[in-house]
């Protein structure tokens, strides 16, 4: 399929101070939009100017929530090269949401040979200073203009693109959480494994209440027995038990992350024993307390590595490694950042050249 391509006429500013950039709140002058309906199927693929996307107010997204998103980065090299980490991934992983959320799957190959046009017409926006990137979001919204409980007929591919700041000014400082007990966000057979806003908008209410406690995020057990550990806010998690490095098994409640998966392989090239399994809060609280627990760190494409400092569980609070980033959580970081930014080679096949 033939991309068209319109472009703005009236470019916007780069922001002049790349330190003040933070997270999704400026947007590059394009986007890229394609529309599905059943008679065409996906059709229309097209790359114009950013801005609003007309919508019926009785369109099916606004109501039952048939929706879904990626994100992604784009990443700056010092050779001034474009480049993306595994970006096949999230489009497999893309499709995989539709699949869950009835949502006719879309040609990957499309998917990232229209991002890498967008991203090489959008290519001065990826901003410069160390560890920034271009967030990219991509979504599917439902938008057939009928109130009934159906999967809707028509929907919205795009994609928008966000240049980002560095996510840690000043080193990585560990982050406080603590164990969930009242909320749940996900149960096997529900939506837990899919990137879709109804789990984030299910989370909401728990993140607003640990932050009024001084916590950033919560440790999410299983829907169920509220005994398994799941996920840490919208990040894997992984413990250091001993000589045992620990993650959750991918129940159906857990989103399988990109940054996941690849820290699980970077971790086994190492020699390192890994365990994908269940660990229960009850085993991970006394490992907490003979001192067995050694790091434990959430992993995501925002932060990559996200080092934890301290765990409360119930009345309980107990300090992680003195609340300092632990030797292997900082070895996973420096390993996957320099990949991702073009600073080691590359021996997984994991970089993607853009532009
Ligand atoms: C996106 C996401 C992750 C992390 O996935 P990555 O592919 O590593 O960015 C983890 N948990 C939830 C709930 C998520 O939405």
């Amino acid at each position: 399929m033939e991309i068209k391509v319109t472009l703005t006429d009236s470019p916007k500013a780069k922001p002049a101070d790349e330190s003040k950039l933070g997270f999704g709140q400026i947007f590059t002058d394009h986007m890229f939009l394609m529309d599905y309906s059943n008679e065409k199927g996906w059709h229309d693929p097209r790359i114009v100017p950013y801005g609003p996307i007309p919508l019926d107010p009785s369109a099916a997204c606004f109501h039952y929530a048939q929706e879904i998103f990626e994100g992604m980065k784009a990443y700056r090299t010092a050779e001034g090269k474009i480049q993306f980490f595994r970006p096949q991934e999230n489009f497999k992983r893309l499709n995989a949401s539709c699949g869950r959320l009835v949502i006719p799957p879309l040609d990957e190959k499309l998917l990232l040979d229209s991002l890498k046009k967008l991203v090489e017409i959008e290519k001065d926006w990826v901003p410069h200073e160390k560890d920034t990137s271009l967030y990219i979001r991509p979504f599917i919204i439902s938008n057939q203009a009928v109130l009934g409980v159906h999967p809707s007929k028509t929907y919205i591919y795009c994609v928008i693109l966000s240049p980002s700041g560095a996510y840690y000014k000043g080193g990585l400082n560990p982050v406080k959480i603590y164990v969930e007990t009242k909320y749940v966000r996900a149960v096997k057979g529900g939506m837990g494994m899919v990137k879709t806003g109804g789990n984030y908008a299910a989370s909401l209410i728990a993140q607003e209440e640990a932050e009024k406690e001084g916590y950033s995020q919560v440790l999410w057990l299983d829907g169920v027995e509220r005994k398994y550990i799941e996920e840490v806010g919208a990040m894997n998690v992984f413990f250091k038990i001993g000589d045992e490095i620990v993650t959750p098994e991918l129940s159906g409640s857990i989103l399988p992350g990109i940054t996941r998966k690849s820290v699980l392989e970077v971790l086994r090239s190492w020699g390192l024993k890994v365990s994908e399994r269940r660990l229960s809060v009850d085993e991970l609280m006394k490992a907490a307390q003979d001192g067995t627990l050694e790091e434990a760190w959430g992993t995501g494409t925002a932060a990559v590595i996200s080092p934890i400092g301290e765990l409360k569980c119930n009345d309980i609070v107990t300090t992680i490694n003195g609340n300092k980033i632990g030797p292997l959580s900082q070895k996973l970081y420096d390993t996957l950042t320099d990949l991702q930014w073009g600073r080691s080679k590359d021996p997984f096949g994991w970089i993607e050249p853009c532009c």
